[in-house]
């Protein structure tokens, strides 16, 4: 089921996934703000790829440096001459256009005659301190990887990490593209999720492949379809400045083929940039060889919001629902915003305390949502429209057996077990359990799905 963007963000808005920025004055165009559900979703995105990308693994360590950063970094690592788009203008309507954007010197929106490419450095640019002068001038960071980069000894000192091995470092990046757009796709703040990960020249083209592979695959291990991914190498007159070689994941967006996360190799010319313009000594000691040098680096670099739109689109079904239609978000469980719904059967008080109870247990295991409004199927589809994978149910029968049950999200099929069992197979459903896997004093269940 392919979903078009225009559905994406009004669902987004009306469940309170995401909302427009500073939207009671007006709005700030291509700035949004994470909602109850977003803020979830955004988190779970971030924690699994921790989860796989540091806490799983002996040759990643973390990092959390500062935005500001030393203005030399800037001036070093290129992006002070280099970080540029070609822009020109439409001198009939004013609209500002990335070069690239453009087709035949004419303007998009309204066909009017384009200005010649100018460069426009997508840095933003702020004042350090209280003096509003050139001195002081710093940069929010474009990328994290710098942060990485000017760590580079300190972890080495540290963390007693040999070759190969990683710094990992999720954060926020600030550009001001000259076309933001598709919603969360191209923002002028965003969240990255970049790893440099350091190794032995002459090992790094293994790595390279290794990467691609690693990082491909973590998409789909997160549910995305393997059809919606593909990997495309850039051309040579496409390369980064740092690049020898870049690959960009591409998922297919509602406005095609676009990149979700670039894999690049850079080399050592950022830690030789650095080396040199700051005068310390960034090089490696490998104490196999006895040799000293500068390691190559490897660069998975995620956006957290794209990444996230892209599970949204990806998760988006619609069903035949008797003479309505179901919507559902078939998120991975670790993705989704609410883990259970605790839904009693109805508002009667007897089941009242056995609901709230079963809900304070569970809350301090999984992210829980209690409802208790509104028919037992329409509060189904309100946890389908939110990707909920497991709602549970208390009945009248469930105050004498002790008994409640599970709901599954995608085959809406449901199973009846023991309160005693529930936080266990709750655990084992979300890990991937099938559903049809009965816990001791288990049983299938009907259902209520009206
Ligand atoms: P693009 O070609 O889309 O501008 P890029 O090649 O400049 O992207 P990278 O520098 O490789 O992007 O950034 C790494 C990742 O950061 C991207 O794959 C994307 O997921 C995310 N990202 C980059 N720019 C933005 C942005 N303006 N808004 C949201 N996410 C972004």
């Amino acid at each position: 089921m392919k979903v078009d963007m225009e559905k994406m963000v009004s669902l987004c808005k009306r469940r309170g996934f995401i909302f427009q920025s500073s939207e009671i004055y007006g709005g700030l165009s291509s700035c949004w703000d994470y909602g109850p559900l977003g803020v979830e979703l955004k988190r779970n995105v971030k924690e699994a790829w921790w989860r796989d990308m540091v806490r799983e693994r002996d040759d990643m360590v973390g990092l959390d440096a500062s935005i500001l950063m030393h203005p030399k970094t800037w001036v070093a690592s290129g992006h002070v001459a280099g970080f540029a788009d070609p822009m020109v203008d439409c001198k009939q309507c004013r609209q500002r256009w990335r070069a690239d954007d453009t087709k035949n010197g004419k303007c998009p929106d309204c066909g009017g005659e384009l200005t010649e490419p100018r460069m426009f450095n997508l840095m933003f640019k702020t004042f350090f301190g209280p003096v509003e002068e050139e001195t002081a001038t710093v940069y929010l960071r474009p990328e994290t990887a710098q942060g990485i980069f000017l760590n580079f000894a300190n972890v080495m000192d540290t963390a007693r990490k040999k070759l190969p091995f990683g710094i990992a470092q999720i954060g926020k990046a600030f550009r001001n593209e000259i076309t933001p757009g598709n919603f969360t796709f191209r923002t002028r703040e965003f969240e990255m999720m970049e790893i440099e990960f350091f190794v032995k020249p002459g090992t790094d083209e293994e790595w390279l492949n290794y990467w691609l592979e690693e990082r491909f695959n973590w998409y789909i291990n997160l549910g995305i379809k393997k059809d919606n991914l593909r990997l495309r190498q850039h051309a040579k007159d496409e390369l980064a400045h740092y690049a020898r070689a870049c690959y960009d994941i591409e998922y297919l967006f509602p406005m095609g083929w676009s990149e979700l996360e670039g894999v690049a190799h850079r080399g050592d010319f950022d830690l030789a940039q650095h080396a040199q313009y700051s005068g310390r000594d960034l090089s490696y000691y490998d104490p196999d060889s006895g040799e000293r040098f500068l390691p190559y680096v490897i660069e998975p670099s995620a956006g957290v919001d794209r990444s996230a739109l892209a599970f949204l689109i990806d998760a988006y079904d619609e069903e035949p629902d008797k003479d309505e239609i179901r919507v559902l978000l078939r998120l991975h469980p670790d993705l989704a915003p609410v883990k259970v719904a605790v839904l009693p059967l109805s508002r009667n008080e007897a089941l009242i305390p056995m609901a709230k109870d079963v809900y304070a247990d569970l809350r301090k295991c999984f992210m829980t949502q209690y409802d208790d409004a509104q028919s037992i199927g329409r509060r189904y589809r309100r946890q389908d429209e939110i990707g909920t994978p497991l709602a549970v149910t208390i009945d009248f029968q469930s105050l004498e057996d002790k008994q409640v049950t599970i709901r599954d999200r995608d085959s809406m099929k449901q199973i009846r077990v023991p309160v005693a069992e529930l936080t266990r197979t709750l655990e084992a459903k979300l890990a991937g359990e099938p559903l049809d896997v009965l816990p001791p004093g288990g049983s299938y269940w009907l259902g209520f799905e009206d």
